[in-house]
């Protein structure tokens, strides 16, 4: 439109000006080397005019021949690298869209318009991975950690496929190497505790929960609970290396971390009675039992007291059992107390009473107490068995419970030996079986690394980590 107008007011000048001419006639000589041109003022000024248009266009034709090649091959790379970046992007799309033929085709076809290869290779890394093809996958991330820019991105993608092969050593080499490349990447302080938690070095361990935990890569209640996790590995590691004031330290610093922690309270009061500090292993046992009573702490408490006799198990054990009256534990506990007191109505009572608290339901534990009774108390061997009966049928008590396979434990450990996951063991109410539950022997014969496991209970498959 704007370029009409101005062509519009160019002819109407240059017709203006012909008019203007016209209308004054005169002529022009020029006399040059014996030769002479007689002219109108027109025809002149029509010869400038040529003469400056035929120069304007040599010009033009003199910048195509010089710069013509230059900018051709510049328009052409610039297509190039448009056309790359449109495959670059189909290919992307495609992977997003799960695609993967799409994705390759794509990939190969930005590989050989852009000299991009980060970008390219993550793409042609992610295709593959998209078919399955983990070892084109491999060799393309493997291409990736030659170039500094992309070296990081190839680990990432490295760590994960070992991750997914359960290659746990040569995760852990690479997430090392990530380490040192940034350490201040959250998941790669995050994905290097768990895998050094996995391989038992508890050392490494904590120092790298540490600075996930600077980095605050986890929420703080979880670091809290983790780092008791750790200390409580590490109390067992230097028990088992006789350095005992080292493990007494660890328990310490686990009960620091996070009192709540489920496992806590058994292994600081062991320290404690094993440093001949037996009242601080009763006070701590009596505060742990106050707040969630277990099985486990019934021993512990009576090596506190130094009860051996029964009468005076019984009475420690009343003094524990009152801290929780209400919890289904202390009534198991003195019932179980009586009974080794060969006090019957009292067991049977206390047991009466744990059905009732567990909603009118014996569990496994309840019906074998109750079995046990019969026999001793009476000698009756028909009561006996239609206890051990419902044994079968029983409920299961709580035990140490991976949360995220279902199995069960005989002890607390950091990682569950069945699936392999990290501080998920809990003291939780079992699952109903079919069967009586194996009875659970003390492993403190297991060697560490492994863990005493029992299969999952649960009718849920085990889930892989
Ligand atoms: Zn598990």
């Amino acid at each position: 439109m704007r370029r009409a107008l101005a062509f519009l007011v160019a002819a109407a000048l240059l017709m203006l000006a012909a008019v203007w001419f016209a209308d004054r006639p005169g002529s022009v000589s020029i006399v040059w080397q014996g030769h002479r041109v007689d002219m109108s003022v027109g025809m002149l000024l029509a010869a400038i005019l040529a003469v400056a248009v035929g120069a304007v266009a040599l010009h033009g034709l003199w910048r195509l021949v010089v710069h013509g090649p230059r900018r051709l091959a510049r328009w052409r790379h610039e297509r190039r690298r448009r056309s790359g970046y449109v495959a670059l992007t189909q290919g992307m799309v495609a992977v997003a869209a799960g695609d993967p033929r799409e994705a390759r085709r794509h990939a190969r076809r930005a590989d050989v318009l852009l000299d991009e290869p980060p970008l390219t290779m993550l793409l042609a890394a992610q295709a593959a991975q998209l078919v399955g093809d983990e070892s084109e996958a491999k060799r393309q991330f493997r291409k990736m950690l030659e170039r500094p820019e992309t070296e990081f991105l190839g680990l990432r993608g490295l760590i994960t496929q070992a991750l997914k092969t359960g290659a746990h050593d040569e995760a852990l080499r690479l997430a090392r190497r990530a380490r040192t490349l940034r350490p201040q990447t959250a998941w790669v302080q995050t994905t290097l505790f768990e895998l050094e938690s996995r391989s038992g070095d508890w050392r490494a361990a904590q120092e790298t929960l540490r600075q996930a935990s600077r980095l605050a890569a986890l929420p703080p209640a979880t670091a809290r609970r983790h780092e008791a996790a750790v200390a409580l590995e590490r109390v067992r590691q230097a028990a088992a290396e006789q350095r005992g004031a080292d493990a007494l330290a660890e328990a310490e610093h686990a009960w620091k971390a996070d009192p709540d922690h489920p496992a806590v309270a058994a292994a600081l009061a062991e320290r404690y009675i094993v440093a001949g500090k037996s009242r601080a292993a009763a006070r701590i046992l009596e505060q742990a039992w106050s707040r969630q009573p277990q099985v486990d702490l019934v021993d512990l408490y009576l090596r506190a007291k130094g009860a051996q006799a029964p009468l005076q198990r019984v009475k420690a054990i009343e003094h524990l059992a009152g801290l929780a009256p209400r919890h289904v534990d202390s009534s198991l506990a003195l019932a179980r107390a009586n009974l080794e007191a060969k006090l019957w109505g009292e067991a049977r009572r206390h047991v009466q009473r744990a059905i009732e608290l567990a909603g009118g339901t014996a569990t496994v534990r309840m019906a074998r107490l109750m079995a046990r009774i019969e026999d001793e108390e009476k000698g009756d061997q028909l009561a006996a068995r239609v206890w051990l009966g419902r044994a079968a049928e029983a409920p299961a008590d709580p035990a140490w419970t991976c949360g995220a396979c279902g199995a069960v434990h005989a002890r607390w450990q950091a990682i569950c030996g069945h699936c392999g996951a990290f501080d998920r063991i809990e003291w939780s109410a079992g699952h109903r079986v079919a069967t009586p539950p194996p009875v659970i022997e003390s492993p403190n014969s297991t060697p560490p690394g492994v863990p005493a496991v029992i299969p999952p209970v649960t009718s849920d498959p085990p889930r892989a980590s």
